[in-house]
């Protein structure tokens, strides 16, 4: 028996209009996937670029959140790329993403964790390999911030890697009430700190322990 043209018509009609629908939902998947990846997604580490950012499968880069490591030419930057890359290296990682996923540059922002033990953003501040880097103090109030902050405590206080170098001490240090950077006092951004506003720290331990960074400029 044979479905008469009619009616072989409107299941054809329904067919197409089922198969648009999946392409239509695949595709914003898909989309999805490619602009914000979820939460507590896996990726492969396929490269290393220095000490605090990788690139993964696919292509897209990711820097570590909350850490900043040496740059090209400073001291310690080729221990942190190369202690990054025996962490993660070709390895599969788990990612935290901060609250804005991407950076201005477009980069994957997050803590990283391999096998789901190696908190590899804390790794490097153990290790005195890079600096805690905070944006705001609400940051302290997410467990993975606080971490980072405990091991570059323990660092500071070990004097691991770049706490253990010959520097030049100042009487004291400078920063602003309104900013987490601290600063040499003849630094030029302190001339532009309101009176009002200036905080000052005998030893730099102390802004390191309150999780402050040195400045980029003056590097204290
Ligand atoms: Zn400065």
């Amino acid at each position: 028996m044979s479905i008469p043209p009619k009616k072989r018509k409107a299941y054809k009609k329904a067919a197409v209009i089922l198969i648009a629908l999946v392409l239509i939902l695949l595709f914003r998947l898909v989309e999805n996937i490619g602009y914000d990846k979820a939460p507590g997604d896996r990726f492969v580490i396929m490269r290393v670029i220095d000490g605090d950012t990788v690139e993964l499968a696919g292509g897209d880069r990711l820097r570590l959140l909350g850490i900043d490591t040496p740059e090209k030419g400073q001291l310690f930057y080729d221990s942190a790329t190369i202690f990054l890359e025996s962490l993660v290296l070709g390895k599969k990682s788990r990612i935290e993403y901060a609250d804005k996923r991407r950076d201005r540059y477009g980069r994957l922002l997050g803590f990283v964790y391999i096998e789901d033990t190696i908190f590899v953003n804390r790794r490097i501040l153990a290790a005195g390999l890079g600096y805690l880097y905070l944006v705001k103090d609400q940051e302290l109030s997410r467990p993975g911030f606080r971490e980072l902050l405990d091991a570059q405590r323990i660092a500071v206080e070990l004097e691991k890697g770049l706490w253990g170098i010959e520097r030049d001490y100042e009487d004291e240090y400078i920063a602003s009430k309104q900013s987490l950077r601290f600063h040499r006092p003849g630094c030029s951004s302190v001339a532009k700190i309101k009176q009002s506003n200036i905080r000052t720290f005998e030893i730099m331990e102390e802004a390191l322990y309150e999780g402050l960074s040195p400045c980029r400029i003056c590097r204290p």
